[in-house]
């Protein structure tokens, strides 16, 4: 049986209604936890297909799970349906055009994620199916991709407890298994409490919490000297205190997102900045409330569930792009900087494999597949979705996004999951090793979730509740 010819057949048999969903879900563009429609449009399709659906999974609004099949393994594949602010923009274009003003897009492409990820769920339980092999399919629709940590709290409440292997994949613009890690990440808000008071008149009965707040960024840009090479510390001020001059700002708010390794590095640097925090709120005589936001846990590799999902990307080759689509490509890449044309050469879209290595080292950026990657052995791969170079959260990412390219993409990396998984089915030893690869690590480096104790749900879903 050729499983390759026969998945790519599956899926493309289906194509008219993967690419209808993707599309849907790129014209909703919910940002975190609001994605009714987008996980709705996804978890009726599944039903459909026969499979068994939990809707608010973890008592998440947005997250559900679909399953099909029993007994072991039980295959994970992870979905995204989540869009970015503000990253409003008509479809195919090659300049910047927003469709709303300050309106959200699909920035990161998760359109497609969730997409390819119902493809290949659909596709594995069909073989599940027509060869009567034992085993569980299950898809994991999770919320608040960006910024909002979702997989965490679906970690936190128990739902990958029976999983053996998670399977998932990033739209990009190069092909390959997606051998690197990322880095953990915690965000946290500082609000600073003083003393409002006439600016001009009696000064010196106010306390400025905006002081303290710039204090506290001085100090923390003071810190970031004595950090680590692969940490990050970004801030954002989410309250000034207002806009008169003449008022002594009573209240003002910042933002923390830090990054490192791994949560312990996060964790001492963020007692760093909270220690700042305390000395600019004792500088000016305010006072500072410190909350937890979201965080995601550093990205752990399994190099068996790799080898397996590198050699179906061989077996099913490249996506093919005809001349349209390269010429369209090659416009929006006229679109970019200098700088950030980083490839070489005359192409502009990916049309090889990127050679397989294991744990090539860090990219610089979070995903919370993170936190699954440390409760089960967990495996990504990426497809060329978008022209060569195209840098991500960008209004070029929501122009490319329901292209015939990103739909070839789509289809692809649904073809590349799928066969991965059908290939774990087929061979349940390797996912035993795949497993004993895993619980090797946990030994050394035991898991850390990034959400305080005290935390069930995120804050988004507690305030609507
Ligand atoms: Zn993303």
């Amino acid at each position: 049986m050729d499983f390759a010819q026969s998945i790519s057949e599956k899926v493309e048999g289906k194509r008219q209604s993967y690419i209808h969903i993707s599309d849907e879900i790129w014209n909703y563009a919910e940002t975190k936890y609001t994605e009714h429609k987008s996980s709705e449009i996804l978890a009726s399709k599944l039903e459909e297909e026969g499979f068994k659906v939990e809707r608010s999974v973890g008592g998440i609004p947005t997250a559900f799970t679909a399953t099909f099949g029993s007994g072991f393994p039980v295959v994970a594949i992870l979905g995204e349906y989540d869009a970015l602010f503000h990253l409003s923009q008509e479809k195919s274009k090659t300049e910047w055009s927003p469709v709303v003003p300050e309106g959200n897009g699909h920035g990161c492409g998760h359109n497609l994620l969730g997409t390819a990820s119902l493809a290949a769920a659909i596709t594995i339980k069909e073989i599940l199916e027509e060869e009567t092999l034992s085993g569980t399919v299950r898809y994991y629709g999770c919320p608040a991709e960006e910024g909002g940590g979702g997989k965490g709290y679906m970690v936190k409440a128990g739902l990958f407890a029976d999983v053996d292997a998670a399977i998932t994949w990033h739209p990009s613009t190069q092909n390959g298994v997606m051998s690197f890690r990322m880095l953990a990440t915690s965000q946290h808000y500082f609000t600073f409490k003083g003393k409002s008071s006439h600016a001009g008149v009696t000064p010196h009965l106010g306390r400025s919490a905006l002081d303290a707040m710039q204090l506290m960024n001085v100090g923390a840009n003071y810190l970031r000297e004595h950090l680590i090479q692969d940490t990050r510390l970004h801030y954002a001020i989410t309250n000034t205190g207002g806009n008169s001059a003449n008022v002594v700002q009573s209240e003002a708010q910042v933002l923390y997102k830090l990054r490192g390794p791994n949560l312990t590095v996060v964790n001492d640097m963020l007692e760093r900045v909270q220690n700042i925090a305390k000395g600019a709120a004792l500088m000016t005589g305010c006072e500072v409330i410190h909350s937890f936001d979201a965080g995601s846990s550093d990205i752990t590799l399994n190099q068996t569930l790799e080898k397996v999902m590198n050699e179906s990307f061989i077996q099913l080759g490249v996506p093919i792009f005809n001349s349209k689509e390269q010429d369209f490509a090659a416009e929006i890449r006229k679109t970019f900087t200098q700088e950030e044309m980083v490839s070489k050469g005359e192409k502009s879209l990916a049309d090889t494999i990127l050679p397989y290595s294991f744990d090539v080292g860090i990219v610089h950026g979070s995903s919370d597949v993170g936190d699954v990657s440390w409760i089960v052995p967990t495996v990504q791969c990426r497809t060329a979705c978008f022209a060569l170079d195209t840098p991500f959260h960008t209004w070029q990412v929501v122009s490319q996004g329901t292209t015939s390219i990103a739909h070839k993409g789509m289809l692809h990396a649904a073809k590349v999951m799928g066969l991965t998984a059908v290939e774990l089915l087929l061979h349940p030893e390797t996912v035993i090793e795949a497993k004993e690869e895993h619980q090797k690590k946990l030994a050394k480096t035991p898991y850390i979730s990034p959400i305080p104790d005290t935390s069930a749900l995120p804050k988004e879903v507690v305030s609507i509740v």
